[in-house]
Formats: C-alpha cells, sequence, structure tokens
C-alpha cells in the first residue's frame, strides 16, 4: 500500500509537493482551473495521516457540495484503507455546521432534534409573516435575509442601521422570522453555519473544545466562501492557524449567494505569515481550450497574477455553432454526442458528455431530445428528488418523529392524506398555541385545546397523535426502513397517491417513496442509526443535492454554477448568447465579470473537445425573442475557433463528418455479422 502512496505521490509537480508537505503554518495555493487543487488536498489528508502522524478524527476538509465530499472521499479510500481513515471528517461547510450544532444545541437554545427548514417551508413562514404570498416580493425578502445572515448581521442591527423604510422593514421581518423559526425549534440552511459562528465567537469553553479537537483544516474552492463560512473557518483554526484554502479568484461564480472573493485577499491580511503556492501546470484541458479560457478571463481584472499552461497537444478546434432556434440547438447537440458515442465505440461512454447551461429552464428541450433518442443522463443542478411532493410527505413524517415541534412538518403529516382533520380544526390549534406561545403537537396534546373541538373534529385529530406517540416510541428500536415502510401502510398512503393522481402518475410516485425508504434504510444501517438520530442528516442531503447513481453511464446535464469542480472529455456549452450567458439581469447591472468568470468554469470543465452553441431566437411566453452571439465569443482567439452555421460559413455537419457516419456504421455492421 505505501507503494501505491509513494507511486502517487511521484507524478505530483514540485509545487504540489511542496504544497502537500507545508506544514509550517497557514497555506494557501492559489491556481487556476484543473491545475490540481482539489487533488493537493486529497493527498495532504494521506500525508497528513500516514507521515505527519495526524489522527484522522483531528482532520476536516471542506468541499462546495456533498457530491465533492463524497468524490474526495472515495479518492482518499483508494490511497488508504478505512481503518486508517476513521473519524476523518470531509463534508461541506453546511454539514460540518450540523455537526457543530448538534453537539453543541444546548447552548445555542436548542433542542438536539432541531429541524432544518428547506427554503420552500422557510418560504412559507415568510409569506404568513409577510402576509402576502406574492412570490416575487417573497423572494426578495428571503434572498434578503438570506444575504444579511451569511454577513452575520443581527435583525437588530439590520433594525439599527436601515437608512430606507423597505430595510427597515424587512429588518423587522427577519426577527420575526428568525422568532418563528426558535419556535419550532427549526434552523434554516445558512443558521447551520451563522450559529455556530455565533457560538464559538461568544462562548471561549466551546471555541477551544473545537480549535482542540479540529488539528487541521483544508478547503477547497476557498474563492466561494461567503463572510460566515469564512470566520467559521478563523475561529475553528484559531490563531496558530493549522490549514490550507485553496482556490482560484477566476472562479468565483456565487456572489450572487453571499461568496466573497476578497476573502482570499483578506486571508494575507489575517494571517501576516500566509504561505502562498501557486500551481501553473494545467492537467485537464488541451492546450487549445486552455488558451481559449485565458484568453477569455483576461478580459477581467486581475486580484492575483497567475499564468496557466498545459504540456498537451493543442487538440480540436473549439465549434461555434449557430442555431435555428432551441429545438434545433438541441438537436444539433444531441445528435453530434451520438454521432461521436457511434464513431468511438467501446471507448466512448455517455458519461464522458456534459451539456451546461446557464439557467435551469434551458434544460428541457435537451431532455426531451435525448429521450426520443433513448440516451440515458442525469440532471444535477435542477429540481431534486427531494422536492417531489411525495418525498416531502415522507420527510414530513419523518421530521415530525424526530422534533415533534416541527410546524411546517406537522401542517404536512395532519393533512397528508386527509384525515378529517380541516382548516377550523387546524386554525383553532393554530389560535391556542399562539396564545399558550407552544407547538401545534403541544396544543393538539393539550385537553384546553381539545375542549374546543367538536367531537367530530377532535377524534380524527387524537387518532392522529395517538399514532405518532406509538411511532415515536418504536422509533428508537425499529429499524428505519421497516418503520417507516409500516408508518405509511398505516396511513394508506400508497393508496392515497393511487387514489389522488391521475394516470400513472400515482403508481410513479409511489415508485419514488420505494426508493426513498430503501435509500433511508440502507443510510440508517451505514451509519448504524435510527430514525430519529439520522432525520437530519437526511434533511441537509435532501437540501444540497439529489442522490444519484454516479457510477452509471449518463450524459450529465447541469447548470455552470453546479458543474464547478468537475470534469468531462466532451463539453457542449449551450445558449451562449447575449442576454441568455451573460445573463440579461447582469447585463443591466454591469455585472459583467462575474457572468466571464463563469464562462472560464464552463470551457475549463473541457478535457478534449469544447463544442459551444447560440440560437438565432427563442420561444419566451408565446412569442419569439431575438439574440445575438455572446460576446465571450468575440473574446475567443479566432485562430482556435471555427464558426458553424452561419450564412457563408461551414455547413454544420462537413462532408467529412457525414462521411464518418456512414464510415463508422459499416464499420460496426462488419464487426457484427462477422
Ligand atoms: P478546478 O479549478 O476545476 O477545481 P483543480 O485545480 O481542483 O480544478 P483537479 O481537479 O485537482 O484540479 O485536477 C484536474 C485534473 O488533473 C484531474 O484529472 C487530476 O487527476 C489531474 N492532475 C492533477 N495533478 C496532476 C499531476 N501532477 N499529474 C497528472 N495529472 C494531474
Ligand atoms: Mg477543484
Amino acid at each position: 500500500m505505501l507503494e501505491s502512496i509513494i507511486k502517487t505521490m511521484l507524478n505530483l509537480n514540485p509545487q504540489q509537493h511542496e504544497a502537500i508537505h507545508y506544514l509550517a503554518g497557514p497555506l494557501l495555493v492559489l491556481a487556476g482551473a484543473g491545475s490540481g487543487k482539489t487533488r493537493v488536498i486529497t493527498e495532504k489528508i494521506v500525508y497528513l495521516i500516514t507521515q505527519a502522524n495526524y489522527p484522522p478524527q483531528q482532520i476536516a476538509a471542506i468541499t462546495f457540495t456533498n457530491k465533492a465530499a463524497r468524490e474526495m472521499q472515495e479518492r482518499v479510500g483508494h490511497l488508504l484503507r478505512k481503518p486508517r481513515t476513521r473519524g476523518l471528517t470531509i463534508c461541506t461547510f453546511h454539514s460540518l455546521g450540523m455537526r457543530f450544532l448538534r453537539e453543541e444545541a444546548a447552548a445555542a437554545g436548542y433542542k438536539k432534534q432541531f429541524s432544518i427548514l428547506d427554503s420552500a417551508d422557510a418560504g412559507k413562514i415568510i409569506s404568513e409573516l409577510l402576509g402576502s404570498s406574492g412570490r416575487e416580493m417573497v423572494f426578495k425578502a428571503q434572498h434578503q435575509i438570506s444575504l444579511w445572515k451569511n454577513s452575520l448581521l443581527t435583525p437588530e442591527a439590520v433594525i439599527r442601521q436601515a437608512e430606507d423604510p423597505w430595510t427597515h422593514q424587512i429588518g423587522q421581518l427577519y426577527a420575526s422570522y428568525q422568532d418563528t423559526l426558535t419556535s419550532y425549534q427549526a434552523v434554516d440552511f445558512d443558521d447551520l453555519i451563522r450559529i455556530p459562528v455565533e457560538l464559538l465567537q461568544t462562548d471561549a469553553d466551546i471555541r477551544y473544545k473545537w480549535q482542540l479537537r479540529l488539528r487541521y483544516l483544508l478547503v477547497d474552492e476557498c474563492q466561494d466562501t461567503n463572510t460566515c463560512q469564512y470566520a467559521l473557518m478563523r475561529l475553528l483554526t484559531g490563531a496558530e492557524g493549522k490549514f490550507t484554502a485553496v482556490g482560484d479568484d477566476d472562479q468565483s461564480i456565487y456572489a450572487w449567494r453571499g461568496a466573497n472573493m476578497e476573502n482570499l485577499r483578506l486571508l494575507q491580511q489575517d494571517y501576516p505569515d500566509l504561505k502562498i503556492i501557486k500551481l501553473e501546470q494545467n492537467y485537464r484541458s488541451t492546450a487549445r481550450i486552455l488558451r481559449v479560457a485565458n484568453q477569455v478571463i483576461a478580459h477581467n481584472p486581475k486580484l492575483f497574477a497567475k499564468t496557466l499552461w498545459s504540456e498537451y497537444a493543442l487538440g480540436d478546434m473549439i465549434d461555434v455553432i449557430a442555431c435555428k432556434n432551441e429545438t434545433h440547438e438541441a438537436d444539433l447537440v444531441v445528435s453530434r454526442i451520438a454521432h461521436q458515442k457511434l464513431v468511438g465505440g467501446d471507448a466512448v461512454h455517455y458519461r464522458d458528455f456534459a451539456i451546461l447551461y446557464r439557467g435551469n429552464h434551458q434544460a428541457r428541450v435537451f431532455e426531451e431530445a435525448l429521450r426520443s433518442r433513448r440516451i440515458p443522463y442525469r440532471l444535477s443542478g435542477g429540481q431534486s428528488f427531494f422536492d417531489k411532493a411525495e418525498i416531502k410527505d415522507v420527510l414530513a413524517y419523518v421530521r415530525l418523529l424526530a422534533n415533534p415541534d416541527d410546524d411546517p412538518a406537522f401542517l404536512r403529516a395532519v393533512t397528508t392524506p386527509r384525515r378529517g382533520v380541516g382548516e377550523t380544526t387546524l386554525a383553532k390549534l393554530n389560535n391556542y398555541a399562539k396564545v399558550a406561545q407552544c407547538s401545534l403537537f403541544e396544543a393538539a396534546r393539550s385537553m384546553d385545546a381539545l375542549v374546543e373541538l367538536s367531537p367530530k373534529s377532535r377524534e380524527p385529530l387524537m387518532q392522529f397523535m395517538a399514532m405518532l406517540a406509538d411511532y415515536q416510541t418504536r422509533a428508537t428500536t425499529e429499524a428505519a426502513g421497516s418503520l417507516l415502510h409500516n408508518l405509511l401502510a398505516d396511513i394508506a398512503y400508497e393508496a392515497h397517491l393511487l387514489n389522488t393522481e391521475e394516470g400513472r402518475a400515482g403508481e410513479i410516485k409511489w415508485c419514488n417513496v420505494r426508493d426513498l425508504l430503501g435509500w433511508i434504510g440502507q443510510k440508517s444501517e451505514e451509519d448504524d442509526k435510527n430514525i430519529l438520530e439520522i432525520a437530519q442528516t437526511i434533511a441537509l442531503m435532501t437540501l444540497l443535492e439529489g442522490k444519484e447513481d454516479e457510477d452509471a453511464d449518463m450524459v450529465s446535464m447541469s447548470t455552470l454554477h453546479a458543474s464547478k469542480g468537475l470534469e468531462y472529455p466532451h463539453v457542449f456549452l449551450v445558449g451562449c448568447e447575449e442576454g441568455v450567458f451573460p445573463h440579461a439581469d447582469s447585463v443591466e447591472e454591469g455585472n459583467i465579470d462575474e457572468e466571464r468568470r463563469l464562462m472560464y468554469v464552463g470551457i475549463t470543465r473541457a478535457r478534449q473537445t469544447l463544442t459551444l452553441t447560440h440560437c438565432h431566437k427563442r420561444k419566451r411566453a408565446g412569442s419569439w425573442e431575438f439574440h445575438e452571439p455572446s460576446r465571450f465569443i468575440d473574446e475567443m482567439p479566432a485562430e482556435d475557433i471555427r464558426l458553424l452555421g452561419r450564412k457563408g460559413s461551414e455547413p454544420i455537419v462537413s462532408q467529412s463528418e457525414g462521411k464518418s457516419i456512414l464510415a463508422s456504421m459499416m464499420a460496426r455492421l462488419d464487426s457484427l455479422q462477422s
């Protein structure tokens, strides 16, 4: 095994080697895309454990997504056997915050079994407090509150500093929203980091305990940390600054969610002894793809000077294809994938391809085109499995078993399936809960509240409460999968789906539920935990991204934002038009630099071939919109791109391509016959 570790380490270039071995103080690895930053983190974990004698339980590596965490766990798993990694933490900031909060819940005024609300539930609370269901208003308020939380601003501070009536009003809404969350014993996504930061700032004992426990921190994609995450990183690593952060200012693409790439510069100020190592060799892309990426990003002002070069050959030209409209675009991209797969035979897989777009709404036509050709695909960054109504129904029961004070979960569970607990009953319970300052669950248990109900409405409520009590007792002893299976049988959930849904929709939904039960059963067995203990883990997984079979041979479809850190042999960047990419809002706000960074991220996902498409017109709300090609295309070196489909340019399917399709089909036919 040691041999395999030494072998992988041998491939490292001198800068990577230095970054991995440097332990004298805080370290920032600053480098462009595909230069092996993530690899440095993975190998450094192995180095810390095997050579520097750090116990794995004192090391934490932070990734940007759950998927990235799983990938890193896998990579470390290839290099080190299980017993040597026991206790090692590789997760997102949010998962780390959740683990922290679970342990320190009492200090934060929470029960151990607090609920984690998703953005839909949080939005509902905001809409109720606002007394408005206007989606745009709710979205704006929710977004603003999230930005304040991520900047570590309390409601009091916001109200105090408010300079206009709108900010004042939303500041007050923020205060009531926070009170509501506390009374539900619930936290939202941002609280998972904000509350730990507050505790670490104010409680010296807790700070000391965690700083002792975490002796080395590694942070990937550091350019996209927000103020709150940066504070968590500083508080956990203490004055000594035992960390390695890696990042690329050119790939900072989450400013709209409060990320602040200035944090890279702040590190230098906050840690005067910070060592900076730059990696300059790209190991991902052909020299041409890299040249195009470098030239596009050169149009942005530089935070840090960096160079990026590749030893690889120049490679194929970058095709930029003009399409008539979005269906033409989707057909074209999908037929190119089919063609490349056909020509490449067994050496080419569907998972080698990615279709990347600026906005989720662009995915639908591509899905249709892929389906019609029976090409398997997976969507990421879109509507997740966990956003489906039937999944949220089941998870409401899980949440409620773990935390009966979770009012949104109570409301969903008590009304799904309908069991005769109607609006009037709920309104009465709600009034009682408000006056008594208790949860709906507590209200439903109180005799005082029950006497106010008619016997006809009391009965189904009492039955529901008795059932919950029964399952709460069983939850600590019965296996999670079978417990949920029994619960769903008791509430006749399958029949409910089959009766309320039209056609085959009910069956499909029930299939999803069975999938979920299988997954929960497996998860709880792996972690050896009961349903109450894994409820928060499930909630967090559902918030971040879906469960998916990563090994499956499928074309990836993803937003550009969700593609960060990943790589594919063949990438299609679609919708490269003014108003789409760069997005119209960014054009209006003059925020082109961030869009350009997104383009840089997109280009640098490609290893061998890169194809860009743009449409002449698109249908929006029933009428045609006309679009110019994206300005970013003009910023690419002319000698590296091949313009196709424009007037006077080469035809989209060149004769040679047409011939090669025929030739490869004949060859395959021959091989089948022989
Ligand atoms: P991004 O900025 O997109 O997150 P990154 O800098 O994190 O990229 P990695 O994903 O770590 O880059 O590495 C890019 C590719 O280069 C991976 O396929 C990785 O295995 C490979 N790689 C990294 N270092 C070396 C090396 N020294 N020799 C050969 N291949 C390498
Ligand atoms: Mg990376």
